[in-house]
């Protein structure tokens, strides 16, 4: 089927926004521009289109059946600085090194002279702009690299409309014929779990009388684990404010009518516990609600050879999109273009990087529907078979392979410097954004 019959058979089934983007593309030679959407803190299965019982994400669904939607992705950490790294690498967390160490609570940012995607698109001929939102992804921390227009809203606060906001103003000043390479950030769903109306009551009708933070005891534990009820609510809530802003951003692209195709890339960096296995938030587990993050791309015919059920990471986000432009991508990448995958391949991909609490040495191996964490301080080992245990719950005998391939992964040398934060701004900041206790 050609692409144009491809795109005009999906509008029956798209809102008009996502609809008119897809439809603007037709099959053109040139370089696509790329449109990387992270949303922080979105676990996979809270969108409708990987399983959410609530109407969460229309555009987003709108987005995955447009494209391919990978349905077994699993994040390179269990926060954001490793995991962001680990996008804009292509590696794994500890080939970066970008990552906090627990007991010190020194903070590493990542490597001045590491490629990043960015600066490989902005070396290919790209126009490049990124807008984050949040301090770990900013300048500091060589997140900035690479693009022409930078902007990060450190404390947090910047909200979908100003990011989508920002992004088409960009976008519509370009003045000339380049492709473009466009970042967004969005930190909305990241607590505190505040949509704003009506979004707060999508789905809750305690409005903000449920509050939007969790209440610990003076210990550090959950006070009132009834709470999940409503922070769920709210938590999803959050994901239909984004979703409803990235229905904006599709419609402005195409009403921009771009002289070329658009790939749009989605994921999130790491997704949220709620109670699953005992904790709330993110950066303390490996388990599936924190590593199980969606990955959506959707816009180019090419598209259609990707192995939708092959296990992936986000170190593939930067092989694929290079591969998908046509650039050379730097040597030594552990991430493979998507592409390349085999829809039954026995590949492994591997997790780390935990930021708090006391068992912060932890590996995570996935193999098709298998999960192994592998504690390295007490060696103790937990398997589930995600097909039939999709949130870990019961146990299994370890797989010794798995086994060895986690001790193999724990070995990785860094392959770059990783830079030693010694900025005052480091430990306040991270201490507001609930970081650093
Ligand atoms: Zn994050």
């Amino acid at each position: 089927m050609r692409p144009t019959t491809v795109f005009r058979a999906l509008a029956a089934f798209l809102p008009l926004p996502v609809m008119a983007l897809f439809l603007s593309c037709t099959g053109r030679m040139e370089r696509p521009s790329v449109v990387l959407i992270i949303i922080d803190t979105l676990r996979a299965d809270h969108l409708s289109c990987y399983g959410c019982g609530r109407s969460t994400s229309p555009v987003i669904d709108s987005l995955a059946r447009a494209g391919v939607m990978m349905e077994n992705v699993s994040s390179q950490a269990s926060w954001t600085l490793p995991a962001t790294a680990s996008i804009m690498s292509g590696l794994t967390a500890l080939s970066h090194g970008a990552r906090m160490d627990v007991p010190t609570g020194n903070v590493f940012g990542m490597d001045p002279e590491m490629p990043v995607l960015p600066m490989v698109m902005k070396r290919n001929g790209y126009a490049t702009a990124g807008f984050f939102n949040v301090y770990l992804l900013g300048a500091d921390f060589g997140f900035h690299r690479g693009f022409d227009i930078f902007s990060c809203r450190e404390n947090g606060d910047g909200l979908a409309d100003s990011t989508v906001s920002a992004a088409i103003d960009w976008l519509t000043g370009l003045q000339d014929d380049r492709p473009f390479f466009l970042t967004l950030h969005f930190f909305d769903v990241h607590d505190p779990y505040d949509p704003p109306p009506p979004f707060d009551r999508y789905f809750t009708d305690d409005g903000a009388g449920g509050g939007v933070y969790w209440e610990f005891t003076p210990e550090g534990g959950v006070a009132r684990p009834e709470q999940r009820i409503h922070l769920e609510a709210m938590y999803d809530g959050e994901i239909a404010y984004v979703d409803h802003h990235l229905g904006i951003l599709f419609s402005s692209l195409r009403e921009m009518e771009r002289e070329r195709e658009i790939l749009v890339v989605l994921t999130a960096d790491h997704g949220e516990e709620f109670l699953e296995h005992g904790f709330v938030g993110h950066g303390r587990t490996l388990y599936p609600e924190i590593t199980c993050v969606p990955m959506i791309l959707a816009g180019l015919e090419r598209l259609d050879s990707i192995p939708s059920t092959a296990l992936c990471g986000q170190y593939d986000i930067l092989p694929t999109i290079l591969d998908l432009c046509s650039i050379q991508a730097p040597q030594s990448l552990e991430g493979s273009s998507l592409l390349d995958l085999e829809p039954g391949g026995r590949r492994s991909v591997p997790a780390s990087g935990i930021n708090t609490g006391a068992d912060f040495h932890q590996v995570s191996v996935r193999n098709g529907g298998r999960q192994l964490i592998w504690n390295a301080d007490t060696d103790r080992m937990e398997m589930y078979l995600l097909d039939t245990d999709p949130l870990a719950l019961a146990e299994v005998p370890p797989d010794s392979v798995l086994l060895d391939e986690a001790l193999i992964y724990w070995s990785t040398p860094l392959r770059w410097d990783p830079v030693l934060l010694e900025d005052w701004r480091v430990t306040p900041v991270l201490r507001d954004l609930g970081y650093v206790k």
